[in-house]
């Protein structure tokens, strides 16, 4: 089979696992009138992107590879332990991104932490625990220097203490410029992330940093995300291969073993096809670097949209259609909560929505333009304006797609709108499994987080 042929097949089963999953959603009673909300990952899928990734990466080296999943992406411990099964390791930015991973039974050495703003705490636990560390600017690395060699470093007279295991690098940025997203490019001149390689005196001070710490023995960059395109993010690759190269030929030996090359694999919104493919960024890289596939170099990954993003949905109850202005308006459960980025940012983030009806099934017919609203008290809230879609009526469904990450698993809790539960789904010949990944909050809980067990602190 071609490989367009392939990735027409892949595309039609997903819509096809989707469909199934949508229908016994609303036959099985997660979602329905009194669970107006409701939020689907495809385990079938997520398991075949893992996959795809490793093989992908497999085909053009032979040197180690973790692909740590940017645990950012979907913060939900039952993808991370799927995930994990599959291979893969965690990338973390947060202590509470590290307690997910480490609850999802990732191993330190599987997991690397990456934050720009690490406490000393956090250090010391990273370091602990042998979790890989990337310094982002010259102070951190100096709470680095004074946790690993008090004493001074070692050209000062200083010696390591209890050398730890975590592999140790510094970011960079290559300063690249944007994507067409600017809230997400992270390669700019004045990116607040990494040392900024152009600038004056930096590069030579990161082949001195070095120089003076044989133990840092890895190179990050992260520079690509949605808006990003692959040759932007193959040339941020290919500025710290050439920047390891220098530092290893000017110490004198392989010193810098492994480059992180980060995640921000852009995803296709427009449509179920999966592209660009791990496969394509891939042979770009080993076209463009060739040298980093030489096997002298293991590497780290750390994408995060691209392994969850076309895997989840969510399926929201159409609770009134009306019309406004001679606009049709179907006021569905689903907006600024599970959405935060469409809402405040349409232009840049436009997703796919689906009109199912009141039983699921796909819904047919003329389409009309028509907003589709959320729930939220402000006038804002719409997930699409405009759309054509087959007209709405009251009782129907939308299913808001390719919402797998950073969406529904980063709720905005915006009138105190409870998060929906998300459960994954296995569809086969025999029907549809669904597995519980998060409960849905209850009202008890909401309450909580709200203070209410101070309710009289300020009395
Ligand atoms: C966000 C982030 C990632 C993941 O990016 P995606 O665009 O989701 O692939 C990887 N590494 C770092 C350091 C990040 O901040």
């Amino acid at each position: 089979m071609t490989s367009q042929a392939t990735s027409r097949t892949a595309k039609a089963a997903a819509a096809e696992r989707r469909e199934q999953a949508v229908r016994a959603a609303v036959e099985q009673g997660l979602a329905g009138p009194d669970v107006p909300i409701v939020a689907l990952l495809d385990t079938t899928g997520i398991r075949a992107g893992a996959a795809a990734l490793q093989a992908a990466f497999a085909a053009v080296t032979d040197a180690p590879v973790l692909h740590a999943f940017a645990v950012k992406a979907c913060p939900l411990v039952p993808v991370l332990r799927l995930l994990l099964a599959e291979g893969l390791g965690a990338e973390v930015a947060s202590p509470g991104e590290l307690a997910l991973a480490r609850a999802a039974g990732i191993r330190p050495a599987a997991t690397v932490l990456d934050s720009p703003a690490k406490t000393p705490a956090e250090l010391r636990e990273a370091l602990a625990l042998g979790i890989a560390v990337n310094a982002d600017n010259p102070q951190e690395l100096a709470r680095l220097d004074a946790l690993i060699c008090p004493q001074g470093l070692e050209g000062q007279g200083g010696t390591p203490i209890a050398p730890s295991t975590s592999p140790l690098g510094i970011r960079v940025n290559p300063q690249l410029g944007a994507g067409s997203i600017d809230a997400l490019s992270t390669a700019t001149a004045t990116s607040k992330f990494g040392v900024a390689l152009l600038d004056e005196g930096a590069r030579d001070w990161v082949v001195r940093a070095y120089a003076e710490r044989p133990w840092l023995t890895r190179l990050h960059t992260h520079s690509g995300s949605q808006g990003v395109a692959l040759s932007l993010m193959a040339r941020g690759v290919r500025a710290v291969y050439e920047l390891a190269e220098e530092i290893n030929a000017a110490v004198g030996r392989q010193q810098v073993d492994t480059i992180d090359i980060g995640g921000g694999l852009p995803v296709n919104f427009g449509s179920d096809e999966e592209t660009p493919t791990y496969d394509a960024y891939a042979r770009l890289l080993k076209e463009e670097v060739p040298g980093l596939f030489d096997g002298r170099y293991g590497l780290v990954t750390e994408f995060g949209r691209s392994l969850l993003a076309k895997h989840g949905l969510v399926l929201a109850r159409v609770e009134y259609a009306k019309s406004s202005g001679g606009r049709p308006i179907a006021v569905t459960h689903a907006g600024v909560q599970i959405a935060a980025r469409t809402v405040y940012a349409p232009a840049s983030w436009p997703l796919r929505i689906e009109a199912y009806d009141a039983k699921g099934r796909p819904k047919r017919g003329p389409t009309v333009a028509q907003d589709i609203a959320g729930p939220a008290c402000f006038a804002g809230d719409l997930l699409a304006e405009n759309r054509p879609l087959p007209l709405l009526d009251q009782g129907d469904y939308t299913g808001v797609l390719d919402t797998g990450a950073y969406y529904f698993a980063h709720h905005y809790s915006y009138n105190s709108l409870a998060r929906p539960g998300i459960y994954g789904f296995t569809a086969t010949a025999d029907g549809v499994e669904f597995a519980t990944v998060r409960s849905p909050q209850s009202l008890a809980d909401l309450v909580e987080e709200a203070g209410g067990a101070h309710a009289d602190a300020l009395l």
